[in-house]
């Protein structure tokens, strides 16, 4: 059964668990609600609006990583990284940058996060190839459960809740800022976990924020649970660190200049 959301005066039931959200600028409580109104991948949903991102004045890497950063990629080797069974991760690496080996599987960070600040710089291939989500798809999975979508959704259409920066199956981002195929691209990605309490009920959903190539594309969405294909399965109760995942859907999608700044619990 889909946990139900309700919001009123900053409370949220989901499930059954009557929840306290923290005081935020934004109203995550809205965009949930939104969110529902929509069967999941409904080809009804409108499809954002496509805007162009501030023009990069250079393809060179957009943000060095901040001294404070743990490091997953910078352009040698995925030694950060493992098959999403363990063992080495198989993708592969080219100058400055690493592509899905397809059907070689999901890859996971050795390092396992929790709340974060992450950055990731992704392509599309050039030229591209498909339509609709067979057309450059991967996914940024933040605790290797709550999929970013990666997709080559320039000038090309597929279900809002499914295209490039949209929270799949959930939420499509708030405007279309793909740029076209080959070139980069980056996520800025504010991730805030889920907190369960010591029985597993869930106290507080998973938020959200995404920049695409330095646009908001989503403000602090209170994600409905996992995401999934077709299905929005609820919260199950998992560790307060996870490692981030990157999907293999058997498309030569780059990424290059990854890295995550740890976020500690604000003090009170
Ligand atoms: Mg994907």
């Amino acid at each position: 059964m889909r946990p139900v959301t309700f919001i009123a005066m900053g409370l949220v039931v989901i499930g059954t668990a009557l929840i306290a959200i923290p005081g935020r600028g934004s109203d995550p409580s809205a965009a949930a609600k939104a969110g529902r109104e929509w069967e999941i991948h409904d080809r009804n949903r409108p499809l954002p609006l496509t805007i162009t991102p501030g023009e990069a004045s250079t393809q060179e890497r957009a943000g060095r990583p901040p001294s404070d950063a743990v490091v997953l990629f910078e352009g040698k080797d995925l030694s950060a990284w493992q098959g999403a069974q363990g063992g080495p991760a198989k993708w592969k690496v080219e100058n400055d940058y690493f592509e899905v080996a397809a059907k070689t599987g999901n890859i996971k960070t050795r390092q396992a996060f929790g709340d974060c600040q992450l950055h990731v710089e992704w392509a599309a291939p050039s030229p591209p190839h498909g339509e609709d989500q067979d057309r450059g798809n991967s996914g940024v999975y933040l605790m290797g459960l709550y999929e970013v979508q990666v997709l080559d959704s320039y000038e090309s259409k597929t279900y809002a809740d499914g295209q490039a920066a949209a929270i799949y199956g959930q939420y499509p981002p708030r405007v279309n800022a793909c740029r076209p195929p080959g070139q980069w691209q980056t996520y800025d990605i504010v991730f805030h976990g889920p907190r369960f309490d010591k029985d597993g009920k869930l106290l507080q959903p998973a938020f959200v924020t995404v920049l695409h190539n330095g646009v908001l594309v989503q403000d602090h969405v209170a994600l409905m649970g996992p995401t999934e294909h077709k299905q929005r399965p609820p919260y199950r109760a998992h560790p307060a660190k996870l490692p981030l995942t990157l999907q293999d859907h058997n498309h030569p999608v780059r990424f290059r200049n990854i890295w995550v700044r740890e976020l500690a619990e604000p003090e009170p």
